[in-house]
Parts: C-alpha cells; structure tokens; sequence
C-alpha cells in the first residue's frame, strides 16, 4: 500500500512538473524542453531524437528548425499527387559551413538532421582525428523512386520520399580524400575516422547503414529519418 502510494505521489509529481514545461510556468533550458523547437546550435542529448521525430509531421516546426541550420536551401513546388513518389515539402539543400559534390532534394527533417550532423558529428570527428574539417561531402544522392534495394516489390525506400541520403565519402581542408569504399577496409586514420562519423551519425538519423551493415552499402553510408531504428 506504501509502495502503491509512493507511486501515485511520483506520478502525480511528474505529470505537475510536465504540465508546467508544457504550460510555460516551469521554465527549463529549451535544449530540455520537449516543446521547444528544435535548434541545430545545440549539441544533440536525450530529447534530439524525440524533437526529430516531432518535425516529421509538423512543417512549420521543422521550418523552424531549419532556420537554425545555416544551410542555404531553396523550396522546391510539390510534386503532383498522382507521381508516383509523390513529393510534398521538399528542400533542395545547396550546402552550408561545408561544400556538397552536388545540391541534393531534401524533406525538411533530412536536412534537419543533415545540419546536425555536419556540426555535431562529422567536424568534430575530423578535428580530432585531423586537426581540420571537412570542407566537402561527397553523396550518391537522395531522391529516388524506388523500393527498398531496387526491388520489384515491398517496402519503400526513404529515398522515394527524399527522407535518405548515401554519402560516399570526404574531402578535407587540405585536399585529402576520404572514401568509404577504399578506406573502410583499411587499418589507418581514415578508416578511423569513418566509423567515428558511422557512430556519431546514429545520434540523429535514425537509420545508418555502413559497410558494416551488408555488401550493398560497402561504398557509402546510408541516412534516413525514416520510422526504423538501425545503426550499424
Ligand atoms: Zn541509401
């Protein structure tokens, strides 16, 4: 009965402190507010995850957020709805601190998670393991209307809905090349800092898939912000 009590109290204790985050009348950091937007400048924790998978269903809020990005974006018209992979709220990401091998389309919580990634994951990757950043990604793209691996059938590839991106590798500031297909394998820094940039990946996008993952990603790391959870 004590313990049960005991319970309740808690329950009651952290359904007042939520509703008082919630309402404004308790007021936290907005890193640690689940209804704050969501600001690229701040370094990823617990709650990323969760402001990340909010942006997918509320435009505005990711507009927000992508506001924060300091990428250089231009909207693109939605795609007719009898397309095949019809596109709605789509972004062409035209880069940002760091060079892209080409512009790339983008739903807005990609880019979202993009942004976060180049600064939270990728450049402190490169400053430790270089004492430089990276200056360009290179990437095989992100829209593509298609299944998952190409099949006939089944699933949808995030690509179809411009929610995925396949990098293949780096350029660093001093015009060294990193590639995942010829590095991955090896036994140095730069294969060293490719799985830096693997892990660090999983604090934003839900799915990252590596070499590690199967023969078809032996050249490039795949991106998403799909629904699944796979980081490997
Ligand atoms: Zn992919």
């Amino acid at each position: 009965m004590r313990v049960l009590k005991g319970f309740l109290l808690l329950v009651l204790v952290v359904g007042v402190a939520v509703l008082g985050v919630w309402r404004g009348w308790l007021s936290v950091p907005p890193q640690w507010n689940p209804w704050a937007p969501l600001d690229v400048n701040t370094p990823p924790n617990l709650l990323t995850r969760y402001k990340l998978m909010a942006l997918r269903n509320d435009p505005q809020l990711c507009d927000q957020a992508l506001a924060t990005s300091g990428l250089r974006v231009t909207r693109q018209a939605d795609s007719s709805p009898q397309a095949n992979c019809p596109l709605s709220n789509v972004l062409r990401v035209q880069g940002g601190e760091v060079a892209l091998s080409s512009s790339f389309l983008a739903s807005c919580p990609l880019a979202v998670a993009f942004a976060l990634f180049e600064r939270h994951a990728l450049q402190p990757a490169a400053l430790t393991t270089y004492g430089q950043k990276v200056v360009q990604v290179d990437h095989l793209g992100s829209f593509a209307c298609r299944n998952m691996y190409g099949r006939e059938s089944g699933a949808r590839s995030q690509h179809a809905t411009a929610s995925a991106l396949d990098i293949a590798g780096f350029r660093l500031a001093d015009g060294r090349r990193v590639s995942v297909l010829k590095d991955w394998p090896k036994d140095n820094s730069h294969a060293q800092f490719l799985r830096q940039v693997r892990d660090g990946a999983c604090d934003m996008f839900s799915v990252v898939l590596s070499p590690d993952y199967n023969a078809a990603h032996r050249n490039h790391f795949h991106l998403d912000v799909g629904p699944w959870w796979i980081c490997r």
